[in-house]
């Protein structure tokens, strides 16, 4: 296994946007847990397969693998991905991401310095500033820079020519993402949330990387609670173990699994205290929306960035809540899930029939 060149602060995680980026170190056990080659990834197969064509054709032509955006919510794969694709290569990777580039001169070490074939990840690639963004297209189309010396009537431009390198960027918000940057991307690939069998098996596979056993209906509690989300279940899996450890022998039986994750305030449906709390806030604050996501921010006292990115993504995909031009909305599986009582159809007085309330 090749370890990734990361630039910037080391041990800092590039991954993280700004602001929570600061202090957060790389976790040893989390990159023990990330798959190498793409036969370890799990799930994911119409992406990996076309990964895998990417990479035959790469190979035999001895060119650099296309221009690559991933988008899909925080903790599916995106970096495993970018992980995965630089050592089948045995290429370099750099990594840095959209908040740590904010004007051409941060990134410009980053396309001086990379060699033939190799790999840059931009991970937050939609938080890149208009300028950077412009900058790095006659990169990704030409594999030069334009840089202007002088000004107004003196003003020249050089064009730098680079080594062909691959771009591969990572988003959480594709729909934020430029026309023109998105165009710049050979390959789009969103990634999903995993379903319980795939999460079982990463489960499984995780307990024996971290010396722990753990029983089968054990694994798919944990899959089934685990927001179709790998990195949650990695989490959930290294706290049910830190908790087997103590409390019993430190197998991970189906008992000690919901002992644990109880004792972690996550409940039946793997939803945590802020997502309650988010659709708590939905249902008894804003009777239950529409309303949107800065209202909602600034009355949970949470960024908007964690909720749309973090909390919403898994429960739209529950339909806990649905979007509407107005805002979001809770559902009626909501106020079941909270176990609230469901609000009176409002009856829609020009049609009757109809009932505003879905
Ligand atoms: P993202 O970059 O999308 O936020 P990561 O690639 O960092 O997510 O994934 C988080 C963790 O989840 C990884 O460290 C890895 O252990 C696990 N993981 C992600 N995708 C897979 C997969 N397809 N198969 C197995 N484990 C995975």
């Amino acid at each position: 296994m090749r370890e990734p060149i990361i630039k910037g602060e080391p041990g800092v995680d590039p991954g993280e946007p700004r602001g929570r980026q600061e202090g957060r170190k790389i976790d040893p056990v989390d990159e023990k847990l990330r798959p190498q080659s793409l036969a370890e990834v799990i799930g994911q197969r119409s992406v990996a397969e076309r990964l895998e064509i990417a990479l035959s054709a790469s190979r035999k032509r001895g060119e650099p693998l296309p221009h690559i955006l991933f988008d899909g919510p925080p903790g599916l794969g995106k970096t495993t991905f970018a992980t995965v694709l630089h050592n089948e290569l045995g290429v370099e990777l750099n990594m840095t991401s959209g908040p740590a580039l904010s004007k051409n001169a941060d990134v410009m070490p980053y396309l001086t310095n990379a060699v033939e074939g190799s790999i840059l990840f931009i991970d937050e690639i939609h938080r890149l500033p208009a300028t950077v963004e412009e900058f790095i297209y006659p990169v990704m189309e030409d594999f030069r820079v334009d840089i202007v010396l002088g000004e107004g009537m003196n003003a020249r431009t050089i064009n730098l020519p680079l080594k062909r390198f691959t771009i591969i960027g990572a988003t959480t918000r594709s729909g934020m993402l430029s026309g023109p940057l998105r165009d710049r991307f050979h390959m789009h690939e969103h990634l999903e949330f995993y379903d319980v069998e795939d999460l079982s098996r990463i489960i499984t596979i995780n307990s024996v990387k971290l010396r722990t056993t753990i029983t089968e209906d054990a694994a798919w509690e944990l899959a089934r609670r685990s927001r179709g989300t790998p990195r949650l279940a990695n989490a959930r899996l290294r706290w049910v173990r830190d908790f087997a450890t103590a409390r019993s022998d430190g197998q991970i039986t189906l008992p000690v699994a919901r002992d644990a994750l109880a004792m972690q305030e996550v409940d039946e449906e793997g939803m945590d205290k802020q997502d309650r709390r988010y659709l708590e806030t939905l249902i008894k604050v804003f009777r239950g929306g529409p309303t949107g996501a800065e209202a909602l921010s600034a009355t949970m006292n949470v960024a908007v960035d964690t909720l749309t990115d973090e909390v919403e993504p898994y429960l739209l995909r529950r339909h806990f809540i649905v979007r509407t031009p107005r805002g979001r909305r809770a559902t009626v599986e909501a106020y079941r899930h909270l176990g609230m009582p469901e609000p009176m159809p409002e009856i829609n007085l020009l049609d009757p029939q109809r009932r505003l309330f879905e």
